[in-house]
């Protein structure tokens, strides 16, 4: 047998045992959002397990370890590329029975305790949107310390599983050759490390002068607010300073007030050519109780049609309206992906490219030109708030890129070392010189587990500030060159996203994806400019 026939028989007996189970795990987890019940917990357990024991073979992995290992002899490109996708599909899944075993314990333990952790404000327990009620809109100061306070004490809680997960993942990493847990996801998720480096170095020092002139003016404002001389993290308006706080006196929910945001949702889409119909006639878009609190977006198999849902809990205001128009950005992505591609390949190319069109989708929320021709809102209401959400615009993505970079440079050094004794101080170093933001007195808290995604989600963030630069780099290129005038409002641009980004798939690595995209390589100098 050729290596060619070798691997294509591989690929079809794969793709028989994988579907089925990976089409039930998506299934466990709508049915789990959607009902909250013990029993479709129990499902998703299950058809979890059922799901990993596929990649437990270690014959099978020698097998997929050789063909990926002469990929570069394979004389077809397509065959070469799901090589790549299997490799890393089973790479990501090896080691350590009993390590394994431990990490995905200790991750449950940690979702549990993060999912029931309450902190308690004035003698009361109160959840994490209480918190950020408060963050939002109290003005008394000793309350919003408590609820600020309240919100980092699940650190301790959690803080020894956390190492001890780090500890893990990290033992995984180093058998299988890397120096750490932070090198093997980066690798596994085709990320050159080096380049990443560069490229958040490259947006810290793009975005010092900038985020500093931020932080000044929002400071004089929160001194003028609280009557203090000194801002303190509890003056800010979330937990960890991941948002620019609203300006109260301008009310930019009232546009979507009287709206219908589905239909909002689908007439955005419409106007680009993208027929959301489908979508929302098998997603479950209303709040209810028991249901998931958030929204997600979930291709479930991989079977032409494709079976694409939305779940929300949509309220009419600009929150909802842009998290509507992220999660349908995904949907539109993966209901496009061209059904001819083999199977490992009916995918998006990558987290971050579906996270850019899910950003240039929900930014319009808050864009006038968008506002003013698709939603409807008159001239004269915008007028009075054009400027803020301008203002806006900039002010989130600057915050949130200081804040990623905290993430960013705290879990590198964390999977370096997680047994350092300074964890609590060296999270604070950098929310300061990162974030500008004041450590309190003499704190010496595990305030970096109180972020869940260090337990559960780790070495992911890039993938938001990734998605960022190439939503940029994209509506660049389709405004300049394909359009000529905002990409909304065009189909030219429905077609040229279907073509040159959906319909492909993971048939190109993400950089391939953007590189044929875009015309060029990812560069940050558009995010960067959409700073200016
Ligand atoms: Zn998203």
């Amino acid at each position: 047998m050729t290596p060619h026939a070798e691997i294509e028989g591989f690929l079809t007996r794969f793709e028989e045992r994988v579907a089925p189970v990976e089409k039930a795990v998506k299934e466990a987890w709508w049915r789990l959002a959607i009902t909250g019940t013990e029993d479709a917990q129990r499902e998703l357990v299950r058809a979890g397990m059922e799901y990993n024991r596929l990649f437990g073979d270690k014959a099978e992995y020698e097998k997929v370890e050789g063909f990926y290992e002469g990929r570069d002899a394979l004389e077809s490109d397509l065959l070469r590329r799901q090589v790549e996708v299997l490799y890393r599909t089973f790479a990501g899944r090896q080691g350590d029975e009993g390590v394994l075993e431990r990490i995905e314990e200790l991750e449950a333990r940690a979702n549990a305790v993060y999912g029931n952790h309450r902190g308690l404000v004035g003698g009361k327990e109160v959840g994490e949107n209480e918190i950020r009620e408060i963050l939002r809109n109290s003005g008394d100061e000793a309350l919003r310390r408590e609820a600020w306070e309240a919100s980092k004490t699940v650190g301790r809680e959690v803080e020894e599983t956390v190492r001890e997960l780090a500890r893990l993942r990290n033992r995984l990493a180093r058998e299988a050759g890397y120096p750490d847990h932070y090198h093997r996801s980066l690798d596994l998720q085709e990320i050159d490390a080096g380049q990443l480096v560069r490229i958040m170095f490259s947006l810290e020092s793009a975005t010092e002068e900038q985020f500093r002139e931020l932080k000044v003016n929002l400071d004089e404002k929160l001194k003028a607010r609280f009557g203090v001389e000194t801002v303190m993290p509890w003056h800010l308006s979330d937990p960890f300073f991941q948002e620019a706080p609203e300006d109260a006196g301008l009310d930019v929910d009232r546009h979507f007030r009287e709206k219908d945001l589905t239909e909002l949702t689908r007439r955005t889409y419409d106007a680009l050519g993208l027929d959301v119909r489908g979508v929302v006639a098998s997603s479950d878009l209303y709040g209810r109780p028991g249901k998931n609190q958030h929204a997600f977006c979930l291709s479930v198999g991989r079977e032409y049609p494709y079976d694409v849902r939305v779940l929300a809990n949509v309220r009419p205001d600009a929150y909802w309206m842009n998290t509507m128009l992220h999660e349908f950005g995904h949907a539109v992505y993966d209901k496009h992906i061209n059904p001819r591609l083999p199977y490992l390949l009916r995918t998006v190319a990558h987290t971050n490219t579906t996270e850019a069109i899910a950003l240039m989708m929900g930014s319009l929320a808050d864009d006038p030109d968008w506002l003013s021709a698709v939603a409807g809102v008159p001239e004269a209401e915008l007028d009075e708030v054009c400027g803020y959400l301008l203002w806006r615009d900039r002010a989130d993505k600057l915050v949130f890129i200081r804040w990623a970079l905290v993430m960013f440079n705290f879990e590198k050094a964390l999977y370096e070392n997680p047994d350092r004794e300074d964890l609590n101080g060296l999270w604070w170093d950098l929310v300061e010189r990162l974030q500008l933001v004041e450590r309190p007195p003499g704190r010496d808290e595990p305030d970096w587990a109180a972020k869940i995604h260090v337990a559960v989600a780790p070495v992911y963030y890039h993938n938001y500030v990734l998605g960022h630069l190439v939503a940029a780099q994209l509506r660049n290129h389709l405004e300049e060159r394909v359009t000529g005038g905002p990409f909304f409002m065009s189909e030219v641009a429905g077609r040229y996203l279907q073509e040159a980004v959906f319909g492909p798939g993971a048939r190109n690595g993400w950089e391939a994806t953007v590189l044929r995209a875009t015309g060029e390589k990812l560069n940050p100098d558009y995010f960067v400019k959409s700073l200016r």
